[in-house]
């Protein structure tokens, strides 16, 4: 701000004048400070919103008429949630949530390329998002089907004479992920760990995304965190990666 800003400004005169002025500052500043949650604050936000969802006893804040009265100048959505196109997997209920709190992201198996990407970087940037949270969940079909047509002989033959449209960019997506080819070298229970691996590749894919993600997670500006959503109790699980 110049010199002459800062001793306008400050005149008493000024003060009185404008007093209507400052206290729409005061006030926006007010709304803002409400949603700006440090990255940890914002996760035991997600934790609690699930718990809520979890035991029945939902809040279902942020839901009203007035919220949207509130949103009409601008939003600061606390979370961004990356997570699965999934109609069983929908961020704002499963964390107890409402209008303007979570940044969704969602497409079939969670999957990330450059528009995904850019999508979050303006939320941590623009709108000072300091969560990220990479969402998969049990039952994954984009999972399923990728495993189908990479490890199924008799799929794979199906997979040549039948026609994929544009969901082979996602299996092709899924198959160019290092830890998601991992899994396959061990027995047990490779579906479940499919998934997880999935969410991990997402988690280290943001973590050193370029320019911004990776400068803002070594800086310590945002937390980048795995979860998997269990479709058969309604419960998110926190990784720890
Ligand atoms: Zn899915």
């Amino acid at each position: 701000m110049s010199d002459f800003l800062i001793t306008t400004i400050m005149k008493p005169s000024y003060l009185f004048k404008h007093s209507w002025l400052i206290a729409i500052f005061s006030l926006s500043a007010a709304i803002s400070y409400a949603q700006d949650q440090n990255s940890d604050e914002a996760l035991n936000a997600l934790k609690e919103g699930n718990k809520r969802f979890c035991s029945g006893q939902l809040l279902h804040t942020h839901q009203d008429l007035s919220r949207i009265d509130e949103l009409k100048t601008g939003q600061k959505p606390f979370a961004i949630v990356v997570s699965c196109s999934d109609s069983r997997v929908t961020p704002e209920i499963v964390f107890d949530q409402g209008l303007g709190d979570i940044f969704s992201i969602r497409t079939a198996g969670n999957v990330m390329a450059d528009y995904e990407e850019g999508s979050i970087e303006y939320a941590a940037e623009h709108l000072g998002t300091k969560l990220i949270i990479v969402m998969g969940h049990t039952s994954c079909g984009a999972v399923k089907a990728f495993m189908d047509i990479k490890h199924s002989h008799e799929n794979r033959d199906a997979h040549h004479t039948e026609k994929l449209g544009h969901i082979e960019s996602i299996i092709q997506k899924l198959d160019s992920e290092e830890e998601e080819n991992e899994v396959f070298k061990t027995e047990g229970d490779v579906y479940n760990r499919a998934i997880i691996a999935n969410v991990i590749h997402g988690v280290k894919q943001l973590r050193k995304s370029e320019p911004f993600l990776k400068e803002m997670h070594e800086d310590g500006g945002i937390q980048i965190v795995g979860a998997i959503y269990h479709i058969e109790s309604g419960e998110v699980e926190f990784l720890n990666i």
